[in-house]
């Protein structure tokens, strides 16, 4: 089973292979939080905005696992940008996880029509700070976004949490994260399931008895990404963790490269907007 860490540039290790649970309803998280975590999880990403923070704190709570040996992220949604409201929202989160902290809390998306995110990052890094969250990242920053961090901000976030999947993978803005010491983290690995019919993707699977899924997310963690597939399906939430007794040959790797097709399949970080609060 995968027990891969990366270590993020203020020296906190982040498990390589998450659990994500956008789209679990929140009547199911618990149990499938509990069973991802019974196969050997130890992360797991959520956001306020899957109205499912609740079920994550509870399996937590219920598993028994020291709380040290768990990585818990979380994040920010767009209707509550903004310095105080960030905060405020922070707390929010914490008391529907029901932990005294998260690992690692996100602004979920730039949204840049509210040009707030800047002072929605100056939250993030008051409470970081102060010893509230082990690390603090982005999601969905394009690289102007970035630039304006780096720019305005203080600290370099932790991560940039992204789509990136083999027929979409943002490489200018990848590398521009990596060139700045901010890991980058694949979300929608599989491409929603889409990407695994891919006759290149198939055969690799076949010479190596392993399923699409696994070479795909085999491939990201050979690219240095940290990955979060998703899945309701027991037997998939253990194939997607099952990934250290193959290895992908370079060549194999450069050939899942080649399918990038900008098929981008989320929203657009220009113009995503929607605040998604109950
Ligand atoms: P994924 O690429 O993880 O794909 C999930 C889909 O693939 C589901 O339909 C799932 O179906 C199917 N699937 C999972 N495993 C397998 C497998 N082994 N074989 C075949 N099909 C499989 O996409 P998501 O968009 O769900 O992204 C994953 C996570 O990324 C989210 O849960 C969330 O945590 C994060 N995310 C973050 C965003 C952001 O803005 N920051 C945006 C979108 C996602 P089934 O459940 O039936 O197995």
């Amino acid at each position: 089973m995968t027990m891969d860490v990366i270590t993020l540039n203020n020296g906190v290790r982040i498990p390589q292979v998450g659990f994500g649970v956008f789209q679990v309803p929140p009547g199911d998280t618990q149990q499938a939080v509990e069973h991802a975590l019974e196969i050997g999880y130890r992360h797991i990403d959520t956001a306020a905005a899957y109205n499912n923070e609740a079920g994550v704190g509870a399996a937590v709570r219920a598993s028994g696992l020291p709380r040290e040996e768990l990585f818990v992220t979380t994040k920010l949604r767009n209707g509550e940008h903004g310095y105080e409201s960030a905060l405020r929202a922070y707390d929010e989160t914490l008391q529907r996880l029901g932990l005294e902290y998260a690992d690692l809390y996100l602004v979920h998306w730039p949204n840049p029509a509210a040009d707030l995110y800047v002072d929605s990052w100056r939250a993030l890094e008051r409470i970081y700070i102060d010893g509230g969250v082990r690390a603090i990242g982005v999601s969905n920053f394009l690289t102007e976004h970035l630039d304006r961090l780096a720019k305005e901000g203080e600290v370099v976030p932790a991560i940039n949490q992204i789509e990136l999947h083999p027929t979409y993978q943002q490489r200018e803005l990848t590398a521009l994260c990596r060139q700045r010491s901010i890991a980058v983290e694949a979300y929608s690995p599989l491409g929603q399931g889409g990407d695994l019919d891919d006759p290149v993707l198939v055969s690799i699977a076949e010479a190596l008895h392993v399923t699409p899924a696994q070479v795909v997310l085999r491939w990201h963690l050979q690219l240095g990404h940290v990955v979060i597939p998703k899945s309701v399906n027991p037997d998939r939430i253990r194939a997607n963790f099952d990934l250290s007794g193959f290895a992908l040959t370079d060549d194999q790797v450069a050939s899942i490269t080649a399918l990038d097709s900008g098929n981008r399949l989320g929203s657009d970080p220009r113009t995503f907007a929607i605040s998604q609060i109950r």
